[in-house]
């Protein structure tokens, strides 16, 4: 049986302001890196395409390196027809400048309004356009009413599980983390390490990939 591909993101997108400043999301990109290896680990072809990243690069996968969500759009819609499931842990910026400054913006006194537009949703698009036998695993990071807002997130964006985290895990080494899987509710993971949770979602990946191929089970996507 052929090795299956995964697609993993990881780290935050930038959106540049002008050449120097930009909007950003507070990641490390560990949690990401962590999925790549130890999918790795568990004999994957693994393709993480990645931010900037405040942790090594794992060895043995493929890395391609992106600066901003379109770009990371580009390049995950680019990839995704040749990989069985996707792992969307990346922190993408939800908004970016409406235009950006070919200089560095000068400082005035006062106050400075930026126009901003909300970036293409990477997950949503590419669970859209998914075949029936990928499989599609989104992040929520939530602070308040977590667990409605994660729910609402598998549905309107169409996955098959959402990893659940708090504000806690951010550039953390353990954190907890809860998991609703299509059809399955939630799984409740304790604090461990990053590296131990993400063995849990591989595994998980793993599990709703033998679903999909199984064809007594197979739904459209
Ligand atoms: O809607 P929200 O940003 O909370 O959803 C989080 C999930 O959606 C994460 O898996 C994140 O990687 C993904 N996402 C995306 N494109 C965006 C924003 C979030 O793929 N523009």
């Amino acid at each position: 049986m052929r090795a299956v591909r995964l697609l993993v993101t990881a780290g935050p997108t930038r959106e540049y302001i002008d050449p120097v400043r930009y909007l950003s999301n507070d990641s490390s990109g560990q949690m990401g890196v962590c999925i790549a290896e130890a999918a790795r680990g568990r004999g994957m072809r693994v393709t993480l395409v990645h931010g900037p990243l405040a942790v090594a690069q794992p060895a043995g996968v493929r890395a391609v390196e992106v600066v901003s969500a379109a770009e990371m759009l580009a390049a995950c819609e680019e990839l995704w027809p040749r990989h069985d499931a996707l792992v969307m842990a990346a922190a993408v910026a939800d908004y970016a400048p409406a235009r950006r400054a070919k200089c560095k913006r000068k400082k005035y006194a006062g106050e400075l309004v930026l126009r901003l537009r909300p970036t293409p949703d990477i997950l949503a698009r590419l669970a859209a356009a998914r075949r029936a036998d990928q499989v599609v695993v989104g992040f929520a990071l939530e602070d308040r009413a977590a667990r409605a807002r994660a729910a609402r997130k598998l549905e309107s964006k169409k996955l098959d599980a959402i990893v659940l985290n708090t504000l806690a895990a951010i550039g953390a080494e353990r954190s907890a983390i809860e998991i609703l899987i299509r059809d399955g509710g939630w799984r409740v993971l304790p604090r461990a390490t990053k590296k131990r949770q993400a063995e849990e979602v591989v595994r998980l990946v793993e599990l709703l990939r033998g679903e999909r191929r199984a064809p007594s089970k197979d739904r459209s996507g």
